[in-house]
Order: C-alpha cells, then structure tokens, then sequence
C-alpha cells in the first residue's frame, strides 16, 4: 500500500501532513463545492498561524 495519499501535489506548506508539497496523512476528507475543494484534514503545525487554505477548481 501507498504510504502517502493520492494527492499529488499539494501548496498547503502551513499544513503539518504537507512535506516537500506532498500530503503523509494517511487518507484526506475533501469537501467539494460549485467553486474550490477544501481539505477537512488539513491540520496547522503549531507553529503556525494560518487560517485553512481552499483550492479554486
Ligand atoms: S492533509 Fe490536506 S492540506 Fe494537509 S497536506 Fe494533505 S492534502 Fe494538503
């Protein structure tokens, strides 16, 4: 089994899954919409403070 998900690339660097614009989590909830698809698991690393990012389609 892939040790990353199908997400193949993404620009939430403020996310703590994110890592060389690759997404580790295990597996990714989307919410989609008409306009932008917003990721559920995104999760800020504590060092951080962002608000979640969305992407346009
Ligand atoms: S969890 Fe979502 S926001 Fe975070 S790296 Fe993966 S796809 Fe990007």
């Amino acid at each position: 089994m892939n040790e990353n998900t199908i997400v193949s690339r993404c620009d939430a660097s403020s996310c703590r899954f994110n890592q060389d614009q690759k997404c580790t989590a295990g597996q990714i909830e989307v919410s989609m919409n008409a306009e932008k698809a917003e990721c559920l698991t995104y999760s800020a690393k504590s060092d951080a403070n962002t608000t979640q990012p969305s992407a346009k389609q």
